[in-house]
């Protein structure tokens, strides 16, 4: 394995004689093996972070959720499942995904803050080891369905403990009035309620902050503000089976910003609830997503045209777009954008853009770079938020994915065609094709396509 180490952590991606790699892979081979858009995984880079995890929180009885969200292929799961992680999911679909990997449900947390009827009657049937609950009306659903049931829901409350975690405001979810959570201020008369729902166990308390979170003081003083409720439900004899402190540690995604390393979350937030509730006996629970994930991917993109502007613009058109990694359009993130194999030649300043039919489909403004058509690209930090976000809008098909191990490739999904694009839809007419033979045609044009 290539161990490329910067200060002690692996690089999951590195230059190799000039040349960008994923582990042992150059990637120049991976584009050209699977063609592009492509996405790319270092299963040694999600490992590395997963057992970081592990690691630092090892010191007390724990649970590391990884939040399905951040990357949901069924692969990655497995991997995951594999290592031994437990789950945060906000849909059934992740939790059908979780399942489809490997999982146990009793692993899965629910999330979210709009569970229908169907999706709490699933997860109680398929067996979730816990619901977070974020408002009262879905306390009192869970309550009524699990009684339908015959059953007794495990239930934590989500609640918003209106900390600024000084995020984007897009990524924020614990400040002041949010859809997120139950406010901290109401959350003991709630709980105090709870014993009359006799269908609802309650097995803890969760909170999630945000995203993109740089400093463990966030962290801090969330655990400062729940600490009184925590004391509170204890001497009224409700004992919490677990303290969920949800994910949004921070990733860099330039090279100016720092990673909330796990190892100084773990510590603050010990050194916290050792100070603030030296008599816990509930397990602590975290929910990262991202931060197990994004460095570990980069999405492979090929430069098609070179548009140049007559006000002195000048666009590097690429195979990959907004419906491939949707970040950069719908929060305006950035992701370093690098050519696969190190240019000789001088760099110019492009705006490198999808083709979807939005302005908005800019994946990097103003980018020094060094390339012409055909330059093969990879957007960094790509593993969270890029494929769980794709989308077929414009009718373009979902990209591949790929998995690295060493100078391994293993697809852990195939590329998507145009033929596969209505498979759901419904025509109230008699005119149609025949998709079988709509799909022979098209892989025959294609075919010959390739070979041209
Ligand atoms: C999205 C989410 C997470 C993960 O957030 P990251 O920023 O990816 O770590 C964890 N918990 C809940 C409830 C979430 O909604």
């Amino acid at each position: 394995m290539t161990r490329n180490l910067s200060a002690d952590r692996l690089q999951p991606f590195a230059r190799i004689g000039g040349v960008l790699h994923c582990e042992e892979v150059d990637l120049r081979e991976a584009a050209r093996a699977f063609g592009t858009p492509l996405y790319v995984y270092s299963r040694a880079g999600i490992l590395e972070r997963w057992h970081a995890y592990e690691a630092a929180f090892a010191g007390r009885p724990h649970r590391i959720h990884y939040a399905v969200k951040a990357n949901s292929t069924l692969g990655i799961l497995e991997l995951l499942v594999e290592a031994g992680a437990c789950f945060d999911v906000v849909s059934a679909g992740e939790i059908l995904r979780v399942l489809a990997a490997g999982g146990q449900p009793e692993q899965i947390v629910f999330s979210g803050v709009g569970k229908t009827r169907r999706d709490i009657a699933l997860a109680l049937l398929l067996g979730v080891g816990c619901i977070n609950a974020e408002s009262i009306p879905e306390l009192e659903r869970i309550e009524r369905i699990a009684a339908s049931l015959g059953r007794r829901a495990p239930v934590a409350l989500r609640i918003n403990p209106n900390v600024d975690a000084h995020v984007d405001e897009h990524v924020a979810t614990g400040v002041g009035d949010s859809k997120f959570g139950i406010d901290i201020r109401d959350a003991f008369s709630v709980c105090r309620q709870l014993p009359q729902m006799r269908a609802l166990e309650l097995k803890g308390l969760s909170v999630h902050i945000g995203s993109q979170i740089r400093s463990v003081e966030p962290y801090r003083e969330t655990v400062r503000i729940l600490a009184p409720l925590v004391r509170q439900l204890e001497a009224l004899g409700l004992m919490l089976e677990h303290l969920d402190l949800g994910g949004g540690a921070g990733v860099a995604y330039r090279a100016s910003e720092t990673t909330l390393e796990p190892q100084n979350l773990a510590s603050a937030l010990y050194a916290e609830l050792d100070r603030e509730l030296p008599e816990l006996k509930a397990r602590v629970d975290v929910e990262p997503g991202r931060s197990i994930v994004a460095a570990a991917g980069v999405l492979l993109t090929q430069v098609e045209f070179i548009k140049r502007g007559r006000f002195g613009r000048s666009f590097a058109v690429v195979d990959a777009s907004m419906t491939e990694l949707l970040r950069p359009a719908l929060y305006g993130a950035y992701h370093k954008i690098e050519e696969v194999e190190t240019p000789e030649g001088p760099r110019e300043v492009f705006d490198v853009v999808g083709s979807v039919c939005e302005s908005t489909d800019c994946l990097g403004h103003g980018r020094s770079l060094a390339v012409k058509e055909g330059t093969l690209l990879a957007l960094r930090t790509a593993g969270a938020y890029g494929m769980s976000m794709a989308s077929n809008y414009n009718s373009r098909p979902l990209p591949m994915e790929v998995l690295v191990s060493g100078n391994r490739m293993t697809p852990l999904r195939r590329r998507q065609t145009e033929a596969d694009l209505f498979a759901d839809e419904l025509l109230a007419g008699e005119a149609r094709a025949d998709a079988g033979v709509l799909r022979a045609t098209l892989f025959k044009a294609l075919d010959i396509a390739q070979k041209i």
